[in-house]
């Protein structure tokens, strides 16, 4: 199998040798200091300030962005949420569900928001903002200095879905004024799912600290408490933490997160220079490193190349769905990847051609 998805990812061989042991009780020294140890480890490749915190949530992804809803917005607030795709999306159902009023921008198809899109809502009264710097679902990485530019000089509460965005664009949380950073376990850190990552600014965490949001399993201030001693408030998931760790420690060996960043882009580009020929187009004006979405040109399906790598080469992608599934698909550049594995996916693209199937 080779996989070019979003997640989840390949995973390094050690990373996996990890899954195959015994998983070990976690109320121990041992565990706390490997907790401890990822904390800090996040923060350093977040860029975040030095009395930061980090959690660790048992869940998917989404369940971090939860988390920051409830914890850190209330009916009190006033929110400005990027609905640029379907996890711009799934933050305006969150807001909806948990009462936080809000108003949603709309970016066209493929396209970020400009400086002339966010002075509209200067002096405007808005308390919050909401953000996922790379949409995967579309493939648009969003300016994040334009927005944090924005928040700062309205004294807004940013926060940042960086899910798929963490280890693979340049980030510093500290000097962006971020107070919020979610991440999760099956993204770039190439790791199983089942965890989420939240960082936290001073800042947030005396928010969420003053907050009573009506949640006991996504409640953030008993998941910093037990934090503080490298514990968190129920089982979590204890093998996919070890192999986190030594995800992290990797990349901190080899160079830390500016090299895996660069890593990645490099990947990204060698991929995007060898798709020319190819009937296969890309429709972002700003691309992120961890995924390319194309728009197939040669009058096939975008679903049924994702069908016929998977059936017929091995090889998964991402398919896209509702009214982009025959429109679009999308080849990922995080994960255990190589540039043969990639000359491997070329291959099968040109393959495909002279056979009609792209
Ligand atoms: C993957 C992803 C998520 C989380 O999805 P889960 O399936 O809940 O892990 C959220 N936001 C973005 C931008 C993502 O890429």
């Amino acid at each position: 199998m080779l996989n070019f998805t979003v997640g989840p990812v390949m995973s390094s061989a050690s990373v996996r040798a990890i899954g195959a042991e015994q998983v070990p009780y976690f109320r121990t020294a041992e565990f706390s200091a490997v907790m401890l140890e990822n904390e800090k480890l996040i923060k350093k490749f977040a860029k975040a300030e030095e009395n930061a915190r980090v959690v660790f949530l048992t869940s998917s992804g989404t369940g971090a962005m939860e988390a920051a809803v409830m914890n850190c917005f209330t009916p009190k607030d006033k929110v400005l949420v990027i609905d640029g795709g379907s996890f711009g999306h799934r933050f305006v159902e969150l807001l909806e569900i948990h009462g936080v009023p809000y108003t949603a921008i709309h970016p066209e198809f493929g396209q970020g928001v400009t400086e002339e899109t966010l002075r509209q809502y200067d002096d405007k009264g808005y308390t919050g903002f909401l953000v996922n710097l790379d949409e995967t679902s579309v493939g648009v990485l969003y300016d994040i200095r334009l927005i944090s530019d924005f928040c700062t000089r309205n004294h807004i509460f940013l926060v940042v879905d960086s899910i798929s965005s963490f280890l693979c664009d340049e980030f510093d949380m500290k000097a962006l004024h971020v107070q919020v950073m979610i991440t999760g376990s099956q993204k770039a850190l190439a790791c199983p799912p089942g965890v989420a990552l939240v960082v936290l600014s001073e800042e947030a965490v005396e928010r969420v600290n003053n907050n009573r949001p009506r949640t006991m399993y996504f409640d953030l201030k008993s998941a910093l408490k037990n934090q503080e001693r490298g514990q968190t408030p129920f089982t979590c998931a204890v093998g996919i933490l070890l192999q986190i760790n030594r995800r992290l420690r990797e990349i901190d060996a080899a160079g830390g997160v500016d090299s895996e960043v660069q890593r990645i882009g490099n990947l990204a580009k060698y991929f995007r220079e060898r798709i020319s020929g190819l009937p296969l187009q890309i429709i972002s004006d700003s691309l992120p490193n961890a995924v390319t979405p194309l728009t197939p040109t040669g009058g096939v399906s975008a679903f049924d190349i994702f069908t016929t790598l998977k059936n017929e080469y091995g090889i998964w992608v991402c398919p896209n769905g509702g009214e982009l599934r025959d429109k679009v698909f999308r080849v990922g550049h995080i994960g255990a990847l190589t540039e043969n594995d990639f000359d491997t996916l070329i291959e099968a693209f040109h393959d495909m051609h002279r056979l009609g199937l792209l």
